[in-house]
């Protein structure tokens, strides 16, 4: 019976390890953390990420979870609305799910027990190193401590940005990403929109955003907002350190957006204010391809980005989705002919990967960086921008994560079939 070794039990391997056990093929997925520990930020789901969900089934309990988002307003200080963005101008019914990442994985584990006999789980299990032969895939790794190794008929690696398991050959960029975001999870902000993604931008140096999280599984009835503030990775590091550096930093959101102020000044802890931030640093990773022969490369470890366009978590899943497909496609029996499956997925994924890369390297330095002219760009491009109704379209379908080239866009429906 075909047997493949997912590496990482992230979004892109979780969701793998469905798509493909739902095919009969045995999986065995290796993680080097011992439990999948409830934390993480929230995370928006795209329409298109959502159709991945409706297409693994589990769409319908991520909707009682999750919290529903309407649409993405971007704010200057002086309340013009500089990015007013609807998902339904995407599309009649869409709408994006904001999620905490405890939850998004908890769904997927949820739908993975139903296919516990083939699913076999090697938790505390650090993969080192992975060979790809003529007839078999051997990965290397550790487990307390003892080394062991084992072959499988493919290796899917899927372990995040940063990962050392992406054949060099086809890397053609991987370097950390000079701008990351303080963090924290609070209960859910009632003084705004609560189906919005609401960002605050001043010049390409403030930037904050509040995104309805939903709730955690153990904990349904308390909500939550996830509220992030963009920082160079230099001053991450011991952010809001004090009581001072609470009201400092309270103070220059206030002067521009007295109600979040209000807000956040009752729910950051006065005491302790740093124990509640954490940090985020991205990578921005591309590759020339993303599987050949019996190896294959999925999520963030293929194609990690900055987190502008919300695309991350999203793109994991399409990934799976894709390599599904491609399996099926490439499957004949108990027989897989691996040059059609990343003929077949390179088909399907690869011009959508690097529009999302081309726009995140186009947009991100207008809401990240030091240039005075790259915020005044932008304001004055956005602003233009709205006003012309199919650019306007096309900005909520790259929002979407549907969009696979500047004049193409994939389906909601066809993703979303099983
Ligand atoms: C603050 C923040 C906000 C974000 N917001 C959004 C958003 O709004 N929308 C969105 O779509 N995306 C967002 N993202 C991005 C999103 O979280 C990622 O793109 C997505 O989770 C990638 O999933 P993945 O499975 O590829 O990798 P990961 O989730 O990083 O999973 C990799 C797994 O591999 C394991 N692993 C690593 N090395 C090894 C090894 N050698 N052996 C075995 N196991 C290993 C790790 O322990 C981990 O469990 C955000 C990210 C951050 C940090």
């Amino acid at each position: 019976m075909t047997h493949i070794a997912i590496i990482g039990a992230g979004t892109a391997g979780l969701a793998t390890a469905i798509v493909l056990a739902r095919q009969g093929i045995q999986i065995t997925i290796f993680e080097s953390v011992s439990k999948l520990a409830p934390v993480g930020a929230g995370l928006l789901l795209q329409p298109a990420g959502l159709a991945v969900f409706a297409h693994l089934g589990v769409l319908e309990s991520a909707l009682t979870l999750g919290a529903v988002v309407t649409g993405l307003e971007g704010q200057l200080p002086n309340g013009h609305l500089l990015v007013n963005s609807h998902y339904r101008e995407a599309g009649q019914g869409q709408y994006g799910l904001g999620i905490h990442r405890a939850t998004l994985c908890h769904l997927l584990i949820q739908k993975l027990d139903e296919y516990q006999t083939s699913i076999h789980w090697r938790m505390n299990h650090q993969i080192d190193r992975i060979e790809d032969g003529g007839s078999e895939t051997r990965v290397y790794g550790t487990t307390a401590g003892q080394a062991f190794d084992a072959a499988f008929a493919a290796v899917i690696v899927a372990n995040g940005a940063r990962s050392t398991l992406r054949p060099p050959a086809w890397v053609r960029l991987d370097r950390p990403y000079p701008w990351g975001a303080a963090w924290m999870i609070v209960p859910e902000c009632l003084s705004l929109d609560r189906q919005i993604l609401h960002q605050f931008y001043d010049r390409s140096q403030i930037m904050m955003g509040v995104l309805p999280t939903g709730a955690i599984p153990n904990k349904p009835d308390q909500r939550l907002s996830s509220v992030f503030w963009s920082l160079p990775t230099t001053e991450l590091h011991g952010f809001m350190p004090d009581q001072a550096a609470r009201g400092a930093w309270l103070e220059q959101v206030d002067r521009r957006w007295p109600t979040v102020a209000a807000w956040l000044d009752q729910v950051i802890d006065v005491e302790h204010p740093s124990a509640q931030w954490l940090s985020a640093q991205y990578r921005d990773v591309v590759m020339s391809q993303y599987g050949q022969h019996r190896v294959g490369v999925i999520g963030d470890a293929a194609h990690a980005m900055s987190p502008q366009l919300g695309q991350g978590a999203n793109m994991a899943l399409l990934d799976a989705w894709a390599l599904g497909q491609s399996v099926a496609y490439g499957r004949s029996g108990e027989q897989i002919d691996w040059s059609m499956v990343w003929q077949h997925y390179h088909r399907l994924r690869g011009s959508s990967t690097l529009f999302y890369q081309s726009m995140s390297r186009l947009l991100t330095p207008l809401y990240q960086s030091d240039h005075w002219w790259a915020g005044v760009l932008r304001d004055v491009a956005f602003t233009w921008m709205y006003r012309v109704p199919y650019l306007r379209r096309e900005m909520a379908v790259t929002i979407s994560g549907l969009k696979t080239g500047m004049l193409s866009q994939m389906q909601y429906a066809q993703i979303a079939t099983r």
